[in-house]
């Protein structure tokens, strides 16, 4: 197999300086879908120069608003052009399932139009009154300048284009790290960024490992700003890296999300299968291998055993697969390391006295498979209920009052997202108004939108993607002040 030049850096397409390279693995086989280039620390500071001089050129800072935002359309539209192809390749590489891989591409391509859409429709500045006619005053929005981005391996795409779309659109260049086992979809991304008319060295790409080449993005002076998406614990290294340059940080890490079951929920007609059918998605998307998983539910106790017998049944009939394969309802999980993690948490869970309602083993065959898993009877002393899998296991913790629901529902370091069931909207809102996580969904689990802020309270990260919030991110806010009529103050005597 022919190496891919995956480096990009200052408008052309490299291999590594060293001359490096990695194999990326189908996870649903483990044989080798493609060799790409590995970045070392070189080709982390030429990317980082690259970035540097494109911003400093002024060329993209200075394109003028509407053109920003053409570029950005121009780009959807490829994506839309090119959904098949491109979801196809996330589906191999993140082995996910190809429908899945689709709606990814159109939620990349949806979230540059929002982006796009909403620098174009904002106007130059704010006009501050400063109490005199002789003074005009106003507030605008500059790009931060060089950012580096740095992506996980679950919505290799996704996580990208929110990071991407706003950094184009308010002026800055940058610098992308993908994560190295799942690398092939962001340069084609790339590929798609130069097709649209992105000038040379304003999108850069490092393919390569986190450390050295995500540390040193993190801590190189040249860097302006960095947006992380990742685990907790590469998250707090980021933060100190960034520290000693006084960078902006904006963190998105992970989630351990509750989702809360009221038995009035289920006393509706279809409640019940609603609320089952929504658990198994919340939990078992994407084996589980989303920031937002709804991996612990928190179900009302005279309902509890019913739901989770049902729910049991329902995810031993969970289809597996090859994310390509038709009827495949889930792919493996992503690695052979992230497997190894999720049945170390299951045997510390049973250890602890958890009971194991469905899956907890690998189905025979190839590839890095794990049968969707159910744990009934956990509680908060539990590794597997305070620590993020990452994999496809839900635990069962029960409640007897909504007090109790939402002091086990924030009982958590994380705050990235929860739901709550319940056929009363009066304690729908209530509930959602106490939970500390940042997104809280009412009778749904896992839809977002482009226009609302994503991001988590607690240890789930600081900063927001998406919506208003997500754009600001990415801009320096300066105060201009213009005196009319200058005259001497005469503060000094002399
Ligand atoms: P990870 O932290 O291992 O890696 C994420 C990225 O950081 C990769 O590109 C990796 O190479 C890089 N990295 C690793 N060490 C680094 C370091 N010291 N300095 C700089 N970069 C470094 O995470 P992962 O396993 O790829 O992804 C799973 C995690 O991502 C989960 O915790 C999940 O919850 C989180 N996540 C969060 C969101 C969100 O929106 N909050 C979205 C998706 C995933």
């Amino acid at each position: 197999m022919s190496e891919q030049t995956t480096i990009h850096i200052a408008g052309t397409w490299r291999s590594a300086v060293s001359g490096a390279t990695r194999e990326v693995l189908d996870p649903a086989d483990a044989t080798v879908l493609a060799v790409v280039a590995e970045a070392g620390a070189a080709d982390t500071d030429a990317a980082v120069g690259a970035a540097r001089a494109a911003f400093d050129s002024g060329q993209w800072p200075r394109t003028p608003v509407p053109e920003r935002a053409a570029l950005l359309r121009r780009t959807a539209d490829l994506l839309d052009r090119d959904r098949e192809r491109l979801g196809l390749l996330e589906s191999r590489d993140a082995g996910k399932t190809l429908e899945e891989g689709r709606t990814d591409v159109d939620c990349v391509a949806a979230a540059f139009r929002y982006f796009a859409d909403l620098v174009a429709g904002e106007s130059a500045g704010r006009v501050v009154d400063a109490g005199t006619p002789d003074v005009h005053s106003v507030v605008v929005h500059e790009p931060v300048g060089v950012c580096a981005l740095i992506t996980p391996w679950n919505y290799p795409l996704l996580q990208a284009s929110w990071k991407i779309a706003p950094a184009l659109a308010a002026g800055n260049t940058f610098v992308l790290k993908p994560s190295e086992i799942t690398p092939l979809s962001t340069a084609a991304l790339i590929g798609l960024l130069v097709e649209a008319g992105l000038p040379a060295g304003v999108a850069n790409l490092v393919t390569g490992p986190g450390d050295p080449v995500g540390a040193r993005l993190a801590a190189h002076p040249d860097v302006d700003l960095v947006s992380f998406t990742g685990g907790l614990a590469s998250g707090t290294k980021v933060m100190r890296a960034a520290a000693d340059s006084v960078k902006k940080v904006a963190l998105e890490l992970g989630g351990k999300n509750p989702n809360v079951v009221f038995a009035d929920a289920c006393a509706t007609e279809g409640g019940f299968d609603t609320a089952v059918d929504q658990a198994l998605n919340a939990a078992f998307m994407h084996s589980g291998q989303v920031c937002s998983a709804g991996s612990r539910l928190i179900v009302e106790e005279g309902v509890a055993d019913r739901f989770v017998a049902e729910l049991a049944r329902r995810a031993d009939r969970i289809r597996l697969g090859r994310g390509t394969d038709p009827g495949v309802e889930c792919g493996p999980l992503v690695s052979a390391a992230q497997r190894e993690r999720t049945e170390e948490y299951v045997a510390s869970a049973l250890a602890e006295g958890a009971v194991l309602r469905a899956g907890g083993h690998r189905p025979d065959g190839p590839g890095y498979f794990y049968r969707p898993t159910v744990l009934d009877r956990c509680h908060r002393g539990m590794r597997v209920v305070r620590e993020e899998v990452f994999g496809p296991v839900l635990t069962v913790e029960t409640f007897r009052t909504e007090a109790e629901a939402v002091a086990l529902a924030n009982d958590t370091e994380y705050g990235l997202a929860g739901a709550v069931w319940t056929s009363d909207p009066g304690r729908g809102r209530r509930v959602a108004g106490r939970l500390r996580h940042g997104t809280v969904w009412i009778n749904d689990f896992h839809p977002y939108l482009p226009q609302a802020e994503w991001g988590g309270f607690g240890k789930s990260g600081t900063g927001r993607e998406l919506g208003p919030s997500g754009l600001a991110e990415y801009r320096e806010t300066k105060h201009v002040y213009q005196n009319l009529a200058p005259h001497p103050v005469r503060w000094f005597a002399g």
